[in-house]
C-alpha cells in the first residue's frame, strides 16, 4: 500500500463490495474520474487485488479492505484505516447478496440475514465513516428495481432494497443543508454473478424482455455512479434513478 495523497481536486472514493461485478466497475470508473478506491471485499480477496492492480497500473492509488458488513467489529476496523481518517469525498454502498428463495417459503433466518447484509450493513458503513466524509460528500446507494417492483422469489431482497432507497432518499434530506448529496441507483438485469446461473434460454427471455433488447453491464451502472458523483448532478439529492434498459418504469 503507498500513501499518496489523492490528485488536487479530487478525493478519496470507498465502494463496498468494489472488487467484482458492478463494484469492480464502479472502482474503476472512479479511479478514471481522478478518485483514490479504497473498495472493500468481504470473500472474494483474489478478484479484489486484480482490481488493485489494473488501477495502480494507470496510475492511480488504490487498496482493498477486508471487510464483512454484517461484523460491527470489521465496519469499526475500516473506519480505522487511515484513508477513511484523512476523509472520504464518495462513498459507494454496493455490496449486496440475492439468493432466489420464494416469499412463501421466506424463514426469518434468511430475511434476517438479508436485511443484515443489504440495508443494515449499508448503515453500519456510512454510521462508521460519517465522521469523516466531505462537507460536500457525495454518497451512492446500489438499490434495484426490485426496491420498488417486488419479487415472488427474492421478498427479503426486495424488501432490503427498499428499506435502503428509503433510508437513502431520508438521509439525502437531512443532510442536504451540509451540502451532501445521497443518490439510489435502481438497476435492472446486470450480468455479474447474480445472473451467473441463467440458462441460455433464461438468458435470452431476459434480453428479450428488456425494451432496448440488452441485459445491462457493470459499467452502464458505473457510468451513472460517476455522472451522480460528480459536479454535472450537483443539484440532484434524493433521486432513484432506474437503469434498466426500459424494463421497468415507475
Ligand atoms: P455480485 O454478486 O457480483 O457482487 C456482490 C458484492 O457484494 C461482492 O463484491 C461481495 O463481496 C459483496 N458482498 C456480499 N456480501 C457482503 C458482506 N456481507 N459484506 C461485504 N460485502 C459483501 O453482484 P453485483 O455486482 O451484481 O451486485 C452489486 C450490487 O448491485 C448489489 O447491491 C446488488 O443487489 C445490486 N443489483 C444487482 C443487479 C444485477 O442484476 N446484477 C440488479 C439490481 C441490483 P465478496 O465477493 O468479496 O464476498
Amino acid at each position: 500500500m503507498t500513501d499518496c495523497p489523492p490528485m488536487e481536486g479530487m478525493g478519496t472514493a470507498l465502494i463496498t463490495g468494489g472488487g467484482r461485478g458492478i463494484g469492480a466497475a464502479v472502482s474503476k470508473r472512479l479511479a478514471a474520474d481522478g478518485h483514490r478506491i479504497l473498495l472493500t471485499y468481504c470473500n472474494s480477496s483474489k478478484p479484489a487485488e486484480m482490481v488493485v492492480d489494473s488501477i495502480r497500473d494507470t496510475g492511480t492509488d488504490a487498496v482493498a479492505v477486508n471487510c464483512d458488513v454484517t461484523d460491527a467489529r470489521e465496519v469499526a476496523l475500516l473506519a480505522t484505516h487511515p484513508w477513511v481518517a484523512e476523509g472520504i469525498d464518495i462513498l459507494v454502498l454496493n455490496h449486496g447478496r440475492y439468493d432466489r428463495v420464494h416469499a412463501e417459503e421466506l424463514d426469518i433466518t434468511h430475511l434476517r440475514r438479508t436485511m443484515s447484509t443489504n440495508f443494515e450493513g449499508a448503515f453500519l458503513i456510512w454510521k462508521a465513516v460519517q465522521p469523516t466524509l466531505a462537507d460536500d460528500a457525495r454518497i451512492c446507494v446500489i438499490g434495484s428495481q426490485l426496491g420498488t417492483r417486488g419479487s415472488p422469489h427474492g421478498a427479503d431482497y426486495s424488501a432490503s432494497k427498499a428499506a435502503l432507497a428509503i433510508w437513502a432518499r431520508s438521509l439525502a434530506q437531512s443532510v442536504a443543508p451540509k451540502g451532501q448529496r445521497v443518490n439510489v441507483i435502481a438497476p435492472g438485469f446486470v450480468d455479474t454473478n447474480i445472473l451467473a446461473g441463467d440458462s441460455s434460454e433464461k438468458r435470452a427471455s431476459r434480453e428479450e424482455e428488456v425494451p432496448l433488447k440488452r441485459i445491462g453491464t457493470p459499467e452502464d451502472i458505473a457510468s451513472t455512479v460517476s455522472f451522480l458523483t460528480g459536479d454535472d448532478s450537483s443539484y440532484i439529492t434524493g433521486a432513484v434513478i432506474h437503469v434498466n434498459g426500459g424494463l421497468y418504469l415507475p
